[in-house]
Parts: structure tokens; C-alpha cells; sequence
């Protein structure tokens, strides 16, 4: 199997070539793009790493999927999704034009900005602070790594940047999705796409996805309803508008980042991260999905099979 991650990662490091990196800020601009690096983490906890899997990236868009299973412990299930729904866009992350005429009066789903933000609202907790330390330990204990830590730079970069996401969440506030102060979850969902993470760290993540929200130490974090439904989401709408193309190729639950990570789930089996910064134009890993496609094919891994 080594040897396999090893040929997977040499065979595809060239696609690197044909995407580009995120350029919205200069935190993300700077990466490698050449970097390619897997880890993968089955049931009894055989870790297996090749190319770049210990280089820190931002997780970006990865933290939704994790902030719902915040918020679904926060808030419950109804609660949740009164706010947010649970349909696939087709359109672009950062997209706003369904919030207002879409039919559904609120963000299609948590894995768009726009429901990622509505998710951030959700989070409980007595100050900006306290919620989004509250966000920080849940990613570091399915992680298994205390240490993680946000990117300041990048954070900076975020908060900056941020006005097309700005503008959605005060939009959400007119329609009353939003309740309390714009600017904290704002805060919240700026931080939570800063935090540094590496391949391992995401197939650590995955693993716990894929027993169903148990640690490897057998300690339940969250049931395992909490948990499908976040790798439902991953299914149907965690690779943004190509989430379909992505289900017949590869057809394992993912959720990429523009930071160029990509959190993969065989449920029961296994938890895989890759990390490659070259993006295609809809902001996911080129070389990556490539990469997972591969393990897919040998595997027979897809949940369509
Ligand atoms: N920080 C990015 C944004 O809000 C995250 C999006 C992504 O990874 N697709 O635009």
C-alpha cells in the first residue's frame, strides 16, 4: 500500500501544472503549487503517508462540515435546519444569487458560504471568544491534535478580503437567519477557514467520520446520525458545483478547501487527506481529485458501487 500511495502521488504530481493557486490573498498565493501529499488512516488505525502530507495548509471550506456537527450538537437537527437547507446549489461557493431567489428563503446548504456563515451563528457560547474557542477544541479533538492553531496571515487576509462574504451575512441578518452581532460571526467563520491543518490531520478527521463521530481511544463525540449527516452533505454538495461529477468519478464523501485540502470518508473504513494548493476553476484540488480517483478505481472505494 505504500508503495501504491507512493506511485499515486508520482504518477499525478504533473496535473499540479494545469490549476493554479487562490490568489485572493497573499497567505494562499505563496503556495507550492507543486506540492501533492496523502495521508490515509483505515479502521485499525494503520496510518500510511506519501509527498508532501506533513506540509500545513489552511482548511477553508473543510471547517464546514465540522462546524455543522458543532452546531448540531448545539442546536439540534430541526433547529438547525430551519435555517439552512439541505439541497445542492450548482453554483459557485461564494454565490449569492439563490439566497434571494431561490425558493428555499434560506442558504440551500452548510457547505456554501453563505450556510457555512448561517452555521457560525449557531455556536454557543458567551462572546465571540469563548464560541470560537469552542469551534477550535472540536476540530482539535476529532483531529486528535492539540496543537492546531489558526494562520494569522491568513486570517488577516480573510477578515480583509472578506466582503463578498460580509455581504451575505448581513443579508442573512435582514432576513432575520441571523440573530445576535453580524461582525462576531463573521469572526468566527474567518478563523475557523484559517486554521492550519496537514493531510494527516485530515485523515484523522475522516477516520472519525468514517466510524461514525468515534475516536480512535472508542470515546463517541458525536452520534452517529450527527455524523452521516455531515457525510451526506460531503456527498452531495462538499465539492461545491462539482460535486456531481466528482460523485461518478470518485464517489467517496469529500469536502475540499481552497487551501488546497481534500477530506475524504470510506465509511467503516477509512479516513484519507490530501493536500495539493493548484485549484481548478471551481477552487478544488486538481491534482488531488485526480489522486482520489485513483484509490477509488483500485479500491473499489465509491459508495455508489
Ligand atoms: N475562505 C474562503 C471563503 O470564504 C473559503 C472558501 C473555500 O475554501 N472554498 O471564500
Amino acid at each position: 500500500m505504500k508503495n501504491f500511495l507512493d506511485g499515486i502521488i508520482n504518477r499525478n504530481k504533473y496535473i499540479c501544472e494545469n490549476g493554479k493557486v487562490a490568489d485572493y490573498i497573499p497567505g494562499l498565493s505563496s503556495a507550492n503549487k507543486n506540492h501533492l501529499g496523502i495521508c490515509v488512516i483505515d479502521n485499525d488505525g494503520t496510518l500510511l503517508k506519501s509527498g508532501d502530507s506533513e506540509v500545513k495548509f489552511t482548511i477553508q471550506s473543510i471547517s464546514k462540515p465540522l462546524t455543522l456537527m458543532l452546531a448540531l450538537l448545539d442546536r439540534g437537527e430541526k433547529y438547525v435546519f430551519s435555517k439552512v437547507g439541505m439541497e445542492p446549489t450548482g453554483d459557485a461557493f461564494n454565490s449569492i444569487r439563490k439566497l434571494e431567489t431561490g425558493r428555499m428563503r434560506k442558504p440551500f446548504n452548510p457547505m456554501i458560504n453563505a450556510g457555512a456563515i448561517e452555521i457560525c451563528s449557531m455556536i454557543k457560547g458567551h462572546s465571540g471568544e469563548e464560541k470560537f474557542n469552542r469551534v477550535l477544541d472540536f476540530f482539535r479533538l476529532i483531529s486528535e491534535n492539540p496543537n492546531l492553531e489558526i494562520n494569522d496571515e491568513i486570517y488577516q487576509g480573510e477578515k480583509e478580503t472578506g466582503n463578498r462574504n460580509r455581504s451575505m451575512a448581513y443579508f442573512l441578518k435582514g432576513e432575520g437567519l441571523i440573530t445576535g452581532d453580524v461582525e462576531e460571526v463573521l469572526d468566527i467563520y474567518f478563523k475557523q477557514c484559517s486554521i492550519e491543518v496537514t493531510a494527516v490531520d485530515l485523515a484523522k478527521i475522516g477516520l472519525f467520520l468514517a466510524k461514525g463521530g468515534v475516536l480512535s481511544s472508542g470515546e463517541r463525540v458525536v452520534s452517529e446520525h450527527i455524523a452521516t449527516i455531515a457525510k451526506t452533505l460531503m456527498a452531495t454538495c462538499g465539492m461545491y458545483d462539482g460535486s456531481g461529477e466528482f460523485a461518478i468519478k470518485v464517489g467517496i464523501p469529500s469536502k475540499s478547501g481552497v487551501g488546497g485540502g481534500i477530506l475524504s470518508v470510506v465509511p467503516g473504513k477509512m479516513g484519507i487527506g490530501v493536500f495539493g494548493p493548484s485549484l481548478d476553476q471551481k477552487g478544488n484540488s486538481i491534482a488531488g481529485i485526480a489522486v482520489l480517483e485513483e484509490i477509488a478505481e483500485n479500491f473499489k472505494f465509491s459508495i455508489f458501487n
